[in-house]
């Protein structure tokens, strides 16, 4: 694993998926990155969700904030894969109040109705870095993200849905 250098930082961010998806991430396919770049610009890293158990036929539950639980069709495992309390850079570094209630919706593709998604991150880095310099930031680059975004492909009709396109700085 790379270490972090500034100069080479997506080189680094590409190794290393944020801390929020840490056991649940997998490669992306190059078509939702070409997607996602093409969108968000090259300073973005883009990533694949699935389930411990390696499914990834996922359904998907967001929050009108950002917030965003994932729950596996094969062996109904609950997890959180973004929570803007602690995600994102004003979450890492603590600038987020708690949320007073939590309203989940869950998705549906807007082609078919079905729940049933292929789920793809994006997180995008533009100098939040920086916050680094500072000798009591123990935070993780990769947790520094200014923007994130959640793409998803339909199981069934192959139509991708954007559901998410947040800012977090
Ligand atoms: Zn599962
Ligand atoms: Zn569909």
């Amino acid at each position: 694993m790379l270490p972090y250098d500034r100069k080479n930082e997506m080189k680094y961010m590409l190794e290393h998926p944020p801390t929020c998806i840490k056991l649940n991430w997998t490669k992306p396919n190059k078509e939702i990155t070409e997607i996602i770049q093409k969108n968000f610009g090259k300073n973005t890293t883009t990533f694949g969700i699935k389930c411990t158990c390696s499914n990834n036929n996922l359904t998907v539950f967001i929050d009108f904030n950002g917030s965003c639980k994932i729950q596996c069709l094969n062996c109904n495992n609950e997890f959180e894969i973004f929570n803007i309390t602690k995600h994102g850079y004003e979450g890492a570094l603590g600038e987020r109040d708690e949320e007073e209630f939590n309203q989940f919706r869950q998705i549906e593709c807007d082609a078919c109705k079905s729940v049933g998604f292929d789920v793809f991150t994006a997180y995008q880095y533009s100098g939040e870095t920086d916050v680094l310099e500072d000798d009591d930031c123990d935070c993780k680059p990769e947790d520094l993200f200014g923007w994130y975004a959640i793409v998803l492909k339909c199981k069934k009709c192959g139509a991708e849905n954007k559901i998410v396109d947040f800012e977090c700085a």
